[in-house]
């Protein structure tokens, strides 16, 4: 049975005031907060064997090398990967994107090709797209969505052509929360002889996550939306493609040996892993990952769907709100406007409230062009988070449309 007040008790921060108030932290898509299982590990580390991986000989940099290693496996084991040599750490989704554009668009890219992304995508997931297009003068094709916040899904038969190389595409979308048809995607791609790069950026935490049941070419995701620390992030590749890439930045760690007549690299993942690594943060990750198989993700997640059915319900039957992202696959998100009032000004009632939430374009300005609006008010939720808090979110809103309305 999922216990939603065993869960609360796992995170400390949750209990704080704010305002004289118990906090309702509804910003769980820009991210979130960290159990104290994570947080004594990463006390652990620094406390009783901190010493830098890969390297030196000691007893220390053995178990912290285990360690870092072992996170590796907990993480290839989570999202069902066939080998830990398919499991790149990087400081998060945006470095794992851009290290992917090098890498890929070196290998595979050329003049004229194309590479398509979605409209419904964060900027991580578009400009590091365009900065490769432009670097090799590649075309950069855009998957447009509906009104409900659904990808047309039926262009990609003239979208995708024998020139595409790479599609791009959310897991989930981070302003409004649509759960991506990623079967149908990856089928018409594959059909086409495209990859498929899926950003799981607000999917891993809310979703099962099968990268080897879904055939997902590359897969990227962030620790700190995970439950893990900030700087720390996942880049997911099919060992094949992975072996083709050519390293992404050169330094410590990647290389096999050097002189300046020839250098040769490291075998994967350590090509990719150049530098002294977050290591005590991926450690912290591997925690949270095993924290959410310990509670179950199956509990998890039937947990939020119930959420989600419920906030959505509750935040749009109040009157002169209107949510952005209609779709009836969603995550835990509801973007919303209230009419007539400006989204910062709901936001710092709210948080004058105790409540917690994001505003604006949320790194995402064509979702928030494609409804020619400048900004919006994001609540998001996950396991954590309760009815009651909801219901406490919806009077907050009341509230600050009196004061402003
Ligand atoms: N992709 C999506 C869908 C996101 O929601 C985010 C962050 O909000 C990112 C990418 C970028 O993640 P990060 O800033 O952790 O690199």
């Amino acid at each position: 049975m999922f216990d939603i007040e065993n869960v609360r008790a796992d995170f400390p921060i949750l209990d704080r005031e704010i305002y004289g108030r118990r906090l309702i932290y509804l910003d769980n898509a820009a991210t979130t907060q960290k159990p104290s299982r994570v947080i004594a590990k990463i006390e652990e580390v620094y406390k009783r064997y901190n010493s830098n991986i890969h390297r030196s000989v000691s007893k220390l940099a053995a178990v912290c090398t285990d360690e870092y290693e072992n996170a590796r496996k907990i993480v290839c084991g989570f999202i069902n990967a066939e080998n830990t040599c398919e499991i790149v750490f990087t400081s998060g989704t945006t470095a794992a994107i851009n290290l992917l554009a090098f890498a890929f668009g070196e290998k595979f890219v050329g003049e004229g090709d194309e590479i398509v992304v979605c409209e419904s995508e964060h900027h991580s997931n578009i400009v590091p797209w365009q900065l490769l297009c432009e670097r090799k003068n590649a075309v950069l094709k855009v998957l447009p969505f509906n009104d409900k916040g659904e990808l047309k899904t039926e262009l990609l038969d003239e979208i995708l052509t024998e020139r595409t190389r790479l599609l791009c595409v959310a897991q989930a979308t981070n302003v409004l929360g649509t759960v991506n048809p990623l079967d149908e995607i990856v089928r018409k791609a594959h059909a086409k002889g495209v990859y498929v790069l899926v950003d799981g950026a607000q999917g891993i935490q809310h979703l099962k996550t099968d990268v080897r049941a879904s055939d997902f070419d590359f897969y990227v995701f962030s620790g700190h939306k995970i439950y893990a620390p900030t700087g720390t992030g996942i880049l997911y590749g099919k060992e094949h493609l992975l072996e083709q890439l050519p390293p992404w930045q050169g330094g410590g760690d990647m290389v096999n040996r050097v002189s300046f007549a020839k250098t040769t690299y490291a075998d994967l993942p350590l090509k990719f892993e150049a530098g002294t690594s977050n290591y005590v943060g991926a450690i912290g990750l591997g925690e949270a990952l095993s924290y959410l198989i310990y509670k179950g993700m199956d509990e998890i997640c039937s947990y939020e769907k119930e959420l989600t059915d419920y906030a959505l319900e509750k935040i749009s039957s109040i009157p002169g709100i209107t949510i952005y992202g209609t779709s009836a696959n969603k995550v835990g998100i509801a973007s919303f406007l209230a009419e007539g009032i400006h989204h910062a000004d709901m936001g710092e009632i709210l948080d004058k409230t105790g409540v917690a939430v994001r505003t604006g374009r949320m790194c995402a300005d064509p979702t928030v062009q494609h409804f020619g609006l400048t900004g919006l008010v994001r609540a998001s939720w996950t396991f954590y988070n309760t009815k009651t808090e909801i219901d406490s979110l919806c009077e907050s809103i009341e509230k600050a449309k009196k004061i402003l309305g």
